[in-house]
């Protein structure tokens, strides 16, 4: 893109993939624009009309003929087909062959006649050529062809027409080469210019682009664990009263599970960090395949892990858990710095609460943790849950928030 604009502006055309794109981007507006153009075009074609019957009637039938009954039924076909879309190459083809046509019909319109100056007409000649440089604004190359051809046509019928005199003939072509020159000088700065545009909003928009890309992936870096990949903290932190507050609207009960990998120290004394850093991926993808989607599984820092699951129950939540804690036991990742038999293992504690007033989300959070640690002092390997009660219960473990670790 760079080289792109890099090249200067002289050039027509783009390399190959921006100038696909190019097409690709500008084709829908380009063919409606040319579309339109040629239907007023075509109307003012006829509306000459007039100036046949009044400048030269003896031919009015031949000129009513040419201009309704050929030039109508060839131009609104290409219309329609070039409204209907189709290739770049097409469509300035289709169109530059009206502006040839339309040429050719007024040239045999002023030859047919005999009336005294009826060549006059030659001078609006011009006009036709106007339109596919201007008007269609055809790409330049099609536009110089579609000029040359229809220069020539009119030099053929020209030339050899012997009513109009020779310094008459010499103007009339040289105020139609003028004209040609003229409008294809516009018509190519016109292309250069929408090129430029064109380019300078196409890097533009892939600038932004990026920067969007750049941002996406900044936030999500933010708020992954680079380790295991697992939501951190942070995104737990900013889930967590958004989670809440969505159980609490709907009146649905929130489950945080907060697991521990037992005896870890052990594992990293043993088999040093780097071999401890593998065992964390290993667990935290065991735990991720062990979830629901809707669970966010967040790697709470060094080796626990919290399961934060919507619309759950004590009942569903206690074999989630014990999902998970199998799945990581299923491993089978030995652990000898406990003992030779030994394999890694994790302790799970599960909170289960419907959000009310007097209940805050550090209170999920506590509850789960006091249950972790009930695990622990247990024996580990093992999931304790502090459940929903109805009613506030009494139990020390809870404090009188309505749960209680069993
Ligand atoms: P317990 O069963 O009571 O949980 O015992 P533990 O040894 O797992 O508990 P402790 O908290 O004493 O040890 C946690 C260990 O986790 C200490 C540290 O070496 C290790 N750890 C924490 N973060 C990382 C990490 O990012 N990579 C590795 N390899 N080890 C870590
Ligand atoms: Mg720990
Ligand atoms: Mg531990």
């Amino acid at each position: 893109m760079e080289s792109e604009l890099g090249r200067g502006f002289g050039r027509l055309r783009f390399a190959d993939q921006v100038e696909a794109r190019f097409e690709a981007d500008t084709q829908r507006q380009r063919s409606r624009q040319m579309v339109v153009s040629g239907l007023i075009s075509v109307v003012i074609y006829c509306l000459f009309l007039i100036n046949d019957y009044s400048f030269r009637p003896d031919t009015f039938t031949t000129a009513l003929m040419l201009r309704v009954g050929v030039m109508l039924p060839f131009g609104l076909p290409i219309l329609w087909w070039v409204s209907r879309g189709v290739s770049a190459a097409q469509r300035e083809t289709l169109m530059a062959s009206t502006v040839i046509v339309a040429t050719v019909i007024s040239c045999l319109i002023v030859a047919e006649s005999t009336v005294p100056y009826s060549y006059l007409d030659v001078f609006s000649f011009g006009l036709i050529l106007l339109v596919g440089n201007i008007v269609y604004s055809l790409r330049f190359s099609y536009a110089c062809v579609s000029s040359a051809i229809s220069i020539l046509i009119i030099l053929v019928f020209v030339l050899p027409y012997e009513p109009m005199p020779p310094e008459v003939k010499r103007l009339a072509m040289f105020t139609i080469i003028a004209q040609a020159l003229f409008t294809l000088v516009a018509n190519y700065r016109f292309e250069q210019s929408e090129r430029t545009s064109y380019l300078h909003v196409l890097k533009e928009k892939l600038r932004a682009g990026y920067y969007l890309q750049d941002n996406q992936k900044l936030t999500r870096m933010s708020v992954t664990d680079s380790l295991t990949n697992l939501a951190n903290r942070r995104q737990f932190d900013a889930v967590l009263p958004i989670r809440w507050q969505e159980a609490a609207d709907k009146g649905l009960c929130l489950g945080l599970m907060v697991i521990d990998i037992d005896h870890f120290k052990a594992y990293n004394d043993y088999y040093g960090h780097p071999q401890g850093d593998v065992c964390l991926r290993q667990v935290a993808k065991a735990m991720q395949a062990n979830s629901r989607d809707s669970d966010l599984v967040v790697r709470f820092g060094g080796e626990e892990f919290l399961v934060l699951m919507t619309n759950a129950t004590p009942e569903a939540a206690k074999p989630a858990a014990e999902r998970i804690r199998c799945s990581v036991e299923a491993l089978g990742i030995p652990n000898h710095g406990v003992s030779a038999h030994s394999i890694v293992t994790i302790s799970v504690g599960v909170a289960v609460l419907r959000p009310t007033v007097g209940l805050t989300p550090a209170d999920l959070l506590l509850k789960a943790d006091e249950a972790l640690y009930e695990a622990k002092r247990q024996g580990r390997n093992r999931i304790r849950e502090a459940s929903l009660v109805d009613s506030p219960s009494s139990d020390d473990a809870v404090g009188g928030l309505g749960v209680s670790a069993r």
